[in-house]
């Protein structure tokens, strides 16, 4: 597997991560999966209710209309997005425990080491490349 995201779209995320820095931010991402790609088109930024440096919660509120938004557009939530701002780019035991109830591709950006990552958890937590696009 492989996660597409474009520049702008990288642009954001971590613009999102620095404004909400010291605590986490978190975004859904919307799009679909061609193959072993799974390609971002849109990203639903959603608020942190927990307004924690080291966790993240999405209201189910916010989480019902992500997917109602996703659906209108035809694409599915296939990413879900937070930022570390303190910590590496690395998935805590608590993301861990999250991933395996939402079993789609988790993206996290380091403020501290200023770099993104991407993975999924099946069995076993496996790290998946990003690959960047130009914007079209
Ligand atoms: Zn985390």
């Amino acid at each position: 597997m492989q996660i597409v995201l474009t520049e702008s779209q990288l642009d954001i995320l971590s613009k999102q991560a620095k404004e909400q820095s010291p605590n986490e931010c978190c975004s859904l991402l919307f799009g679909k999966t061609k193959g072993s790609k799974v390609v971002v088109s849109e990203v639903f930024p959603a608020q942190n209710i927990e307004k924690s440096q080291v966790n993240f919660t999405i209201s189910n509120d916010q989480l019902i209309q992500g997917y109602e938004d996703a659906e209108q557009k035809k694409l599915e939530v296939i990413g879900i997005f937070h930022s570390h701002p303190d910590s590496d780019a690395y998935p805590s035991s608590t993301d861990k425990k999250f991933m395996q109830i939402n079993p789609v591709v988790w993206v996290i950006f380091s403020i501290k080491s200023n770099d993104f990552k991407a993975y999924l958890l099946d069995s076993q937590l496996i790290e998946i490349p990003i690959i960047t696009e130009e914007n079209s």
